[in-house]
């Protein structure tokens, strides 16, 4: 039998982002449900025959989203928390579908506060699952008919099979969380497995051939009982699902140490991801027991670049040689879910950028392509040398100044020219600040008419000096009202900004925006990530035109603000032809010239921000030294080319630093301001732990609601601060940029910042240090 051609996912926003918009006007109040449902059934339908025209031999269902396919499983798994209950028991109009959206985005009706599930990022991607909430005595039910109606509704559309996709029971628990103590999730497998059983049955019942359970914790560094649970766990679906084939989905990593328990699960297919782990095909070939089938994923799902089949087919050829053609699938590394939809409606990039990229429809004709010359197409073969060989010959995307210059970037390079206790006291003469010096990250209240102004300039319906005075104007206005509050370090306020990763990349060579590439975020967020395709230089300055002139209104210091290589790499699409620390370093170089620049142009005061620093941690623990040694690095590459009376900052927010911390102190800023208040300075402990020796402006108040912290609880916090760490070596700051804030909330919380500082200055001067 020739191999199958499968996919493991489809992007569920619709091309032009239909899902969102019919979600938010669900959620407006301006559709009703049935049109919600008929917008949700068009997609499918369309993505079902756009999958089976593609040439897949099983297509997923049930892959399919109003919000997130975790919160699926919770509904259809019935672990709905207590706290839901009253949205269907008191408000008689709602329906499943209002429970589902209550639980994602918490529900303020009727009456009713509840609190949304906690929301947290999938893996390594910039998607957003909400977490599963575990009680110790949890129960689980069938709940929703959704992924039947899918298996329906597929099978009568469809051809080709259909092939439902749920999240397998191990990785279920494992992305949960426990909300009482006393037990691990893992436990809760007994009581849920019947349900997982019962699905798959009636599923069965149904007519589902083939069912796919990811189970990417299979490539995750998991515990031996997480081991067991998995030998469990499928030893009981297999036996009471007899005639189901059963494939399980890895993907993100390769399997490691868990490759024979994985080769060894009693199931019909094993899926491994290719791209990401290339290597364990050859570890897996020998484990696989004589009627398990493997499945190829060779197809990036991670990246919009076009498959170099001279790399994929030898994968091919290896597994067939060895299993035999009916026992090999092909199919795209991992769902679809993390690639944009379509790269036909990419009008706007030229023909030869066009020809390097495949979008979520272009991988699927790749997924053919593979099999058809497999089976002897030379041509398409032919087609793709031409294309990967010209993408790797062109002159728009190798810069050998930049290249020598990366590879030329010695330890030196990444070292400031003296250390920090001297670098401190310098700067301490040139800004002379006094103790708890206050300042803030970066944004002001991004407005709706900034917003407005900015697509009037971008449509070219606004003359570009109509839109730059009315930046001028916003700037103004920022500095005046710091000068007013008394803050000690100013900001320009970003308003020239629509997004810190894409303010850079437009002005960087080597990068490229599409029109319509969004990415789901979470919910109905989508993200439109700047691609990398180039070697990355800096042909003209970047910011110095707004922070010169923001220094030119005030005789405050002026913070310049600029983002960080790392966080500039993790928000983008990557080059996959070389290295991301090779890459990093160049926009590091370019991000080094522009500090340098502002520096020249008297700027004392450089933030770099750095939030996605932890985000860009291999999931694997034994690859995370590696990774942090590079992306410290290229940060120190970025910073360290100012003077020693050059103050250099940092930011990062919303993550856990405390196993990172001796990476974060070897960055090596002079200041770092850090998130801090949701923990109530619960992260400062790290800090005071490892002696953390340079400055720190630990958040003192959270910037997500509109709510106004009170005088007294921030001058606790600040007391609770300076227990920990140096006195000289506090900052007053915010937890983050208050770009999403609005004007009044964001004066008042300053306004009290403020005198929390001065409170803290009182009330510690008597312990002074001479
Ligand atoms: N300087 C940025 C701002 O204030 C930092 C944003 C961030 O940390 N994500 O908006
Ligand atoms: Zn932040």
């Amino acid at each position: 039998m020739r191999m199958l051609k499968h996919n493991l996912g489809y992007p569920r926003m619709g091309a032009q982002r239909q899902l969102k918009k019919a979600c938010e006007h669900y959620w407006q109040g301006r559709i009703g449900r049935s049109e919600l449902f008929l917008a949700a059934k068009r997609l499918q339908e369309e993505h079902w025959q756009l999958q089976q025209a593609a040439g897949m031999n099983l297509v997923p269902c049930n892959d399919f989203s109003f919000y997130d396919q975790v919160l699926d499983m919770t509904l259809l798994l019935g672990a709905v928390p207590d706290r839901y209950a009253p949205v269907v028991t008191e408000v008689a109009e709602n329906a499943e579908i209002d429970l589902y959206f209550a639980m994602a985005r918490g529900y303020q009706q009727h009456g009713l506060d509840i609190t949304a599930m906690e929301m947290t990022k999938w893996f390594d991607t910039n998607y957003h699952y909400i977490v599963p909430e575990f009680k110790k005595d949890q129960q689980f039910r069938l709940l929703s008919n959704k992924v039947f109606n899918a298996f329906d509704a597929a099978r009568h559309t469809l051809e080709a099979t259909p092939k439902p996709v749920l999240i397998g029971p191990v990785s279920y628990l494992l992305l949960g969380k426990e909300k009482e103590s006393g037990f691990h999730r893992i436990e809760l497998l007994h009581n849920l497995l019947p349900v997982y059983i019962s699905v798959l049955q009636k599923l069965q019942a149904q007519g589902a051939e083939w069912v796919q359970l990811d189970e990417p914790f299979l490539a995750m560094d998991i515990s031996e009982a997480e081991q067991n649970a998995y030998r469990y766990a499928y030893a009981e679906i297999r036996k009471q699902c007899k005639d189901l084939k059963l494939m399980v989905a890895t993907y993100f990593e390769g399997l490691r140490g868990n490759a024979e328990l994985a080769a060894g699960l009693p199931v019909c297919c094993l899926h491994l991801d290719l791209v990401r782990a290339p290597q364990q095909l050859d570890e897996l070939l020998p484990l696989l027991p004589p009627k398990t089938s493997l499945s190829l994923g060779l197809v990036d799902g991670r990246n919009i670049w076009k498959n170099n089949y001279d790399i994929s087919l030898p994968h091919i050829r290896k597994a067939v040689d060895a299993l035999g053609e009916d026992r090999v699938m092909i199919a795209p590394s991992c769902s679809l879910l993390h690639t944009p939809a379509d790269l036909d409606l990419e009008t706007g990039l030229d023909a030869e950028m066009r020809s390097w990229m495949a979008f979520a429809k272009q991988k699927l004709e790749e997924v053919t392509a593979l099999d058809a010359i497999f089976h002897g197409n030379n041509s398409l073969l032919e087609l793709n040398r031409t294309a990967i060989a010209e993408k790797s010959a062109s002159a728009r995307i190798h810069k050998p100044a930049v290249k020598a210059r990366t590879a030329a970037i010695t330890d030196d390079d990444a070292r400031r020219q003296s250390p920090f206790s001297t670098r401190q006291q310098l700067q301490t003469a040139r800004f002379n600040l006094p103790l708890f010096p206050t300042t803030t990250i970066g944004s002001f209240p991004q407005t709706d008419d900034i917003r407005q102004l900015r697509a009037q300039w971008r449509k070219g319906d606004l003359p570009a000096e109509q839109y730059e005075a009315a930046l001028e104007q916003a700037t103004i206005n920022a500095i005046r009202l710091q000068e007013e509050l008394g803050l000690d370090v100013l900001v320009h306020g970003e308003f020239e900004r629509n997004d810190m990763v894409e303010y850079f990349g437009e002005m960087l060579d080597g990068f490229v925006f599409t029109q319509n590439g969004w990415v789901q975020s979470y919910g109905s967020r989508c993200v439109k990530p700047p691609v990398i395709y180039g070697d990355v230089s800096r042909p003209a300055d970047m910011t110095l035109r707004w922070t010169k002139f923001a220094q030119s209104c005030t005789a405050l210091p002026m913070k310049a603000m600029l983002t960080g290589p790392v966080t500039i790499l993790q928000w983008s699409f990557v080059r996959n032809d070389q290295p991301r620390s090779v890459t990093t370093n160049q926009i590091a170089l370019a991000i080094r010239d522009e500090a340098v620049a502002l520096e020249k142009a008297g700027i004392g005061i450089i933030q770099v921000d750095e939030p996605a620093i932890r985000e860009g941690l291999p999931l694997r623990k034994a690859d995370r030294d590696a990774y942090l040694e590079w992306a410290v690095k290229a940060f120190r590459v970025a910073v360290c080319g100012v003077r020693d009376d050059t103050q250099v900052h940092t930011h990062m927010c919303y993550s856990e630093f405390n196993d990172i911390i001796a990476h974060i102190a070897a960055m090596d800023a002079d200041v770092i301001t850090i998130e801090t208040s949701r923990s109530q300075m619960e992260l400062l402990e790290a800090f005071a732990g490892f002696k953390y020796p340079n400055e720190i402006g630990p958040g003192v108040y959270d910037i997500h609601s509109p709510r106004v912290p009170g005088v007294e609880e921030m001058v606790q916090l600040l007391q609770k601060a300076a227990e920990l760490l140096p006195l000289r070596n506090l900052w007053v700051n915010p937890d983050c940029g208050l770009k999403t804030r609005k004007w009044p909330e964001t004066k008042a919380a300053l306004e009290n910042m403020v005198a929390a500082a001065r409170a803290a200055r009182e009330r510690t001067s008597s312990n002074v240090p001479v």
